[in-house]
């Protein structure tokens, strides 16, 4: 190589080997996604840059961040939750610390019952050994029965809680900016450049980029051949004229209280996917919600997010088929809160120590199809 070719490498690496911007990790989205990963990483002495457009709306953003371990239609336990709330709950008071504010809040979900059949399977079921932990066999009647309809009682799950995720997420967003961790900007995947061990991107290098984009994984070109299912959801925030509730509760919609207010959600819409509130949402959601509650209603906010559900319903994650620097955590669908910590984990311990990941969040588990 002559001088000249020297100076121009020199030139090339000055920009891309800068050790401000050499990074371990790029991580893709500043969603539950990314920024448990972060940090699960950061634990692990890896640097991070994190990118995020700061979109007004997302996902994560609108969520209202409930944990319930009950499937409430079937009664069963929640996807994994043994394995998964304990390590979501100790995350999330690990943030606590290290942000020193609440995020996470235990809050008995009440389920109210539609009729009597319903109220009786909830007793049988209370009464299998699998679900001691998970649901309380006492049918109660105590709420306000002047607003809110349930002639059948309710009775609640244990262990449920929620994760004020905006909150957490700006937060946290601050810290990563104080670590020099954080960029706001449009991530263009054109301007990936692989090379041998690393990838490059703008000025910036690092041994992988993981996307965390959540439903925008689907217009991915590295990526767009994971099978998502995306579903639009729509959440108000509401005031009740009398009604007040220290509990979450639901029956076909749930009411959760929140900063003062209340959460009432939320809906599910395959067709029409895009994050904007909708006239039909909001009826949907004030319909449902007669139904169970005789007080009027004050909405205060109405936020629009698309999930990243996948077909069959369970999380994505693994390194591309062929471009080993590029992967994808991805598909925590309608349950981020809960399997964002935990599989952040089997994330981390397949990209620093080669670990096998589940095979049913296993990304190799469509390969064929692709
Ligand atoms: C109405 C509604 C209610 C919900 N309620 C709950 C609930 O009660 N409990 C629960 O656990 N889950 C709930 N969810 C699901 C939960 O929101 C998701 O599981 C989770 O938030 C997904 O996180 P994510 O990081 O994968 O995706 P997202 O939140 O979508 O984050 C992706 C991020 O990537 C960024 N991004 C994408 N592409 C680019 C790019 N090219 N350049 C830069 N940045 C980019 C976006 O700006 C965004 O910040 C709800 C979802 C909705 C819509």
């Amino acid at each position: 190589m002559d001088s000249a070719d020297n100076k121009k490498e020199g030139a090339q690496k000055t920009a891309a080997d800068n050790n401000q911007n050499r990074y371990d990790f790029i991580i893709v989205g500043q969603g539950l996604a990314g920024s448990v990963l972060a940090y699960t990483l950061m634990q692990q002495n890896q640097t991070v840059l994190v990118i995020d457009e700061e979109a007004k709306t997302s996902s994560s953003k609108v969520a209202a961040g409930l944990c319930n371990p009950v499937v409430f239609k079937r009664l069963t336990k929640s996807w994994m939750i043994d394995e998964v709330l304990p390590i979501a709950k100790s995350f999330y008071r690990d943030q606590e610390k290290l942000l020193d504010n609440q995020f996470y809040f235990d809050v008995p979900l009440y389920k109210l019952f539609v009729d009597e059949k319903e109220q009786q399977f909830w007793k049988q079921k209370s009464n299998e050994p699998h679900l001691f932990d998970w649901i309380d066999n006492k049918v109660e009647h105590s709420f306000d029965k002047k607003h809110l309809t349930y002639p059948f009682g309710a009775a609640k799950t244990l262990q449920s809680g929620f994760l004020k995720t905006a909150s957490w997420l700006e937060s946290f967003k601050e810290y990563l900016k104080k670590k020099e961790a954080y960029l706001s900007t449009k991530f263009d995947h054109n301007k990936i450049e692989l090379r041998d061990n690393s990838v490059v991107w703008n000025s910036y290098t690092a041994k992988k980029i993981i996307f965390c984009e959540g439903y925008q994984t689907t217009k991915n070109p590295y990526f767009d051949w994971l099978p998502f299912k995306i579903t639009k959801g729509e959440v108000l925030t509401v005031k009740f004229k009398n009604l007040e509730l220290k509990n979450a509760i639901n029956k076909g919609a749930f009411v959760l209280p929140y900063d003062g207010n209340y959460k009432l959600g939320a809906t599910y819409n395959w067709d029409e996917l895009d994050q904007i509130p909708t006239g039909e949402g909001k009826e949907q959601l004030l319909k449902r919600a007669a139904r169970f509650i005789n007080d009027e209603i004050e909405i205060i906010e109405h936020k629009a997010g698309v999930r990243p559900t996948v077909s069959d319903r369970r999380p994505l994650l693994g390194v591309h088929p062929e471009h080993k620097q590029l992967a994808v955590f991805n598909g925590l669908g309608t349950k981020g809160v809960m399997l964002a910590p935990y599989f952040a984990n089997k994330m981390v311990s397949l990209i620093l120590e080669n670990e096998e990941l589940p095979i049913e969040v296993n990304i190799n588990r469509f390969t064929n199809t692709k």
